[in-house]
């Protein structure tokens, strides 16, 4: 038993996907069909801003993400997300919660052109720092919490490299082939959990659904979920209309 054995087992996993490095900008003022964090979000005719159910106010604008400009292949027929969250309510995408206090809307062609202005009534005590956003290509694996979802051979095989601490030689490997160690907000990938595990499953069809956006908290852009969290949207390749939201923090 080598760590070559290993790494043929969880190479096949790994997901290319890409990194957002939000950076302030202070021309952010027209809705565009393109990547960035605050500002005006992207929205079509017909379109309103998304208000509250259970407190009435509107939801604040965290980001949108046009995919072309990402290494992640969205679910047919899907472009761009825009992402809006009510900082009163906090919630955290339990079953229970009405839904509505989170939004993603999927917009299937976006393009300057077809973007419209939509207003707030109110002022946005929670508004998002405008940021453009870097871009940068990424390789992304199962962290050891999410390990048996996703490969469980390589959780064997790593405990029997390491008995005491099985995880050790899993995440080493993955920091080699990842170059990375830490939490950002990507687009695709695996879910880099805060705490446990907990990639949902589709309603409609049981499968695991895949992870389209992990969004950090980002100093740049006045964002803190909880202490230092992260958000994790899911969608189903089978059912776009199913999407799903997650929060965790420390
Ligand atoms: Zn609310
Ligand atoms: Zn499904």
């Amino acid at each position: 038993m080598n760590t070559s054995q290993l790494e043929a087992v969880v190479t096949p996993h790994v997901r290319v996907c890409s990194c957002l490095e939000p950076k302030f900008d202070g021309d952010l003022e027209s809705p565009a069909a393109r990547t960035y964090f605050g500002g005006q979000p992207y929205a079509e005719s017909g379109d309103a801003w998304p208000s509250c159910p259970t407190c009435q106010k509107e939801l604040s604008f965290i980001c949108q993400v046009r995919f072309s400009e990402t290494k992640f292949v969205p679910p047919d027929g899907v472009g761009l997300f825009t992402f809006f969250y009510c900082w009163d309510c906090s919630p955290w995408g339990l079953d229970d919660e009405p839904s509505g206090q989170w939004v993603v809307r999927f917009y299937s062609a976006p393009s300057d052109e077809r973007a419209i202005r939509i207003q707030r009534k109110a002022r946005d005590d929670y508004e998002t720092t405008p940021c453009s956003v870097e871009v940068e290509s990424a390789k992304s694996l199962p962290d050891w919490e999410g390990i048996d979802v996703y490969c469980r051979e390589a959780s064997t095989l790593s405990a029997e490299l390491n008995d005491d601490e099985p995880w050790e030689p899993y995440t080493e490997l993955v920091q080699q082939i990842t170059g990375r160690d830490d939490y950002a907000t990507m687009i695709g990938g695996y879910p880099r959990w805060v705490q446990s595990e907990s990639t949902p499953k589709c309603s409609q069809c049981h499968h695991l659904m895949e992870q389209f956006a992990q969004i950090d908290s980002e100093d740049e852009a006045g964002l803190m979920w909880g202490d230092v969290g992260c958000v994790y949207l899911f969608c189903c390749r089978r059912h776009p209309s199913e999407i799903r939201f997650e929060l965790q923090c420390h």
